[in-house]
């Protein structure tokens, strides 16, 4: 009888092994994935790391941002690495309130700039409740991510370290600094995954384009995610030869501002660059 006992405790023991071996097998086999999400009228980007790391890029205009995340992340994963705010305008900010509702959000970062408004106040008070770390994004910022693998023999020195983000923008920060237009005050980032690399402009205008090509902070990247939803306000021709994209993402939804607006998608079109557009597409993923 007692044997049986000892037997069966094995057996499930032998089970639950198994089973957490493979778990981390499937874990090992994850791979990098950039998601330009479908929030109609607004900005999010999430960008998916092997070993469940995710990173949030703005949440969009509504709390249909969290349905839209259980679609990517894994079901026992209630956890965000890092989210990021480029700017306090409610397109990209008020999905954060039922993110935080419905995650837990590790890190914080975004520009601290002053602004004005009932979302974003709800937003800041949703965001001290989350108690998340919160980082001021600044020029020269890097996100790194350090993968363990089971394959190294080695696993303290053979860390595969990445520069996954390089915050290019705001250039200074100041907590208490009002910025003249909030969209100057837009956090602006290069993601670099495997071969491909990302310029995130968030809603980021001519203004803050020529300033970021000034200081040489524009490189030669793969992806642009263009500026301000395709509004004439962005996306110069000075942007478009310093950073020299091959393709193009256009978060747009329904809207009454001309987003994007033609003479935009002609200068794309004119410098050979393939646009993707979340109105006509849905979610973009690239892996
Ligand atoms: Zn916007």
């Amino acid at each position: 009888m007692i044997r049986l006992t000892k037997s069966f405790i094995l057996s499930v023991l032998v089970f639950i092994a198994v089973l957490v071996f493979w778990f981390i097998l499937e874990k090992e086999k994850q791979e990098a994935q950039v998601v330009f999400l479908d929030v109609g009228q607004g900005d999010s980007q999430l960008v998916l790391l092997p070993g469940d790391v995710q990173i949030l890029v703005d949440a969009g205009p509504s709390a249909d941002i969290a349905a839209k995340l259980g679609r990517y992340l894994p079901f026992y994963d209630k956890e965000i690495e890092l989210a990021i705010l480029t700017h306090p305008h409610a397109d990209h900010l008020r999905g954060f309130i039922s993110v935080f509702r419905n995650y837990r959000v590790k890190n914080f970062m975004f520009s601290g700039a002053n602004y004005e408004s009932r979302v974003y106040g709800d937003f800041m008070a949703a965001l001290q409740a989350e108690g998340s770390r919160v980082y001021l994004a600044q020029a020269g910022d890097i996100v790194s991510f350090v993968k363990h693998s089971m394959s190294d023999k080695n696993v303290q020195n053979q860390n595969v370290q990445n520069q996954i983000l390089h915050i290019l923008a705001p250039v200074k920060n100041d907590f208490t600094r009002n910025f003249k237009s909030i969209h100057n005050s837009m956090v602006v980032g290069q993601l670099n995954l495997a071969d491909k690399k990302f310029l995130l402009m968030g809603d980021a205008e001519e203004d803050l384009e020529n300033q970021l090509i000034a200081s040489n902070a524009i490189q030669d990247v793969d992806v642009l995610k263009v500026g301000h939803h395709g509004s004439k306000t962005s996306t110069s021709a000075g942007l478009l030869k310093a950073a020299q994209p091959e393709e193009a993402i256009i978060q747009v939804g329904n809207n009454s501002y001309g987003h994007p607006y033609p003479m935009v998608l002609d200068r794309l079109r004119e410098s050979g660059v393939k646009i993707f557009r979340n109105d006509q597409l849905g979610d973009v993923i690239y892996r």
